[in-house]
């Protein structure tokens, strides 16, 4: 049985929505954008939301609309994805990381404030997995020494802690759809704010710098063609319709993997403290210590089963290494939860049969990992 990592859930109501698309001839700077920005902006209950051609531009553009450039410092998270931290480095800014809470993967809050210089202009929390960083306390340390924020929220939407919207609360909140997202535009993000005039930057900014009462080749600023095709939003409009019924789906595909590894020595699975909702975008175990994680992924892959190490840390990325001088040790606990997780296949229509032969794989993979380790 072959298991893939990862697949989006394509339907009828998303071809027709495309086909609707390509019917209007109107490709781009459309309706569809529009439409899909108000379903964002509403779904997260924030007042603006602005589509962009990936996460990675939401981020720049949330970066750059804040003012934050060459020699300021931003505080993030050295597990995650590459561009929560390369998107400061595009603005010729510092990232600073401070390390993560072994348990919750996210950065945390206490590593924070240690890390605060004359410097220091912003804090920018990834909400990992889909998991809400620690943000009441993110957010007062941020009042409390006048610093931005901005929510790498690009795996969790729909997440929530307290009642409130994971990326809805800060200065910007960035979204992404890439297709293992939760849901997808094919390639696409969006920025979501409460800031009209950090909405107004960002629109232009994403359209060469172009202003709203301008002529189309009037530039008043330095910008980008960061836009979001009408084809992705259609995408996305069919997508946002059905968003509740995805997250249940995937909810209850990790219930299933819960229910079955949760009896297996060796491994731990993810877990929601109380008050926090999992928006789940990826499936990730951790090994015991003392268990090969390699040799477990190895094995399954061997098998068909698709499964990745996730994240390998920012840090020590060969060109952060070069250019910031970063070291292994630097950031302990990161460095020990990266070399004892794994993805498993995840995705809204993994079967119970596909599921079974995953969790069977792993129990295998897991007894020959220690036996030989
Ligand atoms: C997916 C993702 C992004 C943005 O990715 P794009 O491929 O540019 O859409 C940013 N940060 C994190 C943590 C992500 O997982």
């Amino acid at each position: 049985m072959i298991v893939p990592l990862s697949s989006p859930d394509i339907g009828r109501r998303e071809r027709d929505l495309i086909n609707e698309v390509l019917d209007s001839n109107i490709l781009s700077i459309g309706p569809k954008v529009e439409q899909f920005e108000r379903m964002v902006a509403g779904y997260l209950g924030v007042k603006e939301a602005i589509a962009v051609n990936s996460g990675t531009s939401g981020l720049h553009l949330a970066v750059r609309a804040l003012g934050i450039g060459e020699g300021d410092e931003v505080i993030t998270s050295p597990f995650s994805f590459v561009s929560s931290s390369n998107c400061l480095i595009f603005e010729r800014a510092r990232p600073v990381f401070a390390d993560i809470n072994q348990r919750t993967l996210n950065i945390d809050p206490a590593e924070i404030e240690a890390k605060i210089t004359r410097k220091t202009r912003a804090i920018l929390p990834v909400h990992v997995f889909g998991r809400p960083a620690e943000m009441d306390r993110i957010l007062d340390i941020a009042r409390k020494y006048r610093l931005a924020v901005i929510e790498d929220a690009c795996e969790a939407i729909g997440a929530c802690y307290g009642g409130k919207m994971a990326g809805s609360e800060s200065d910007a909140g960035v979204f992404a759809f890439y297709p293992n997202k939760q849901i997808t535009t094919g390639e696409g993000g969006v920025i979501a704010t409460n800031s009209s005039d950090l909405a107004g930057l960002c629109r232009s900014m994403r359209n060469q710098g172009r202003s709203d009462m301008g002529q189309w080749l009037d530039h008043c600023r330095l910008g980008y063609n960061y836009r979001m095709d009408e084809l992705s939003a259609a995408l996305g409009v069919a997508q946002m319709e059905r968003i509740d019924e995805i997250l249940a789906r995937r909810e209850a595909v990790a219930r299933l993997y819960n229910a079955r590894l949760g009896q297996l020595k060796g491994l731990a699975v993810p877990f929601a403290e109380p008050g926090v909702k999992i928006s789940w975008f990826v499936y990730v175990i951790r090994l015991a210590s003392g268990i090969n994680r390699d040799k477990v992924l190895t094995y399954l892959r061997a098998n068909g089963v698709d499964c990745r190490p996730y994240f390998q840390p920012i840090h020590l990325q060969p060109f952060y290494r070069e250019m910031f001088g970063f070291q292994e040790g630097d950031y302990p606990n990161t460095e020990r939860v990266a070399s004892s997780t794994l993805a498993l296949p995840f995705f809204n229509k993994l079967t119970e049969r596909q599921i079974d032969y995953v969790v069977g794989l792993l129990a295998e993979a897991v007894e020959r990992a220690a036996n030989c380790s």
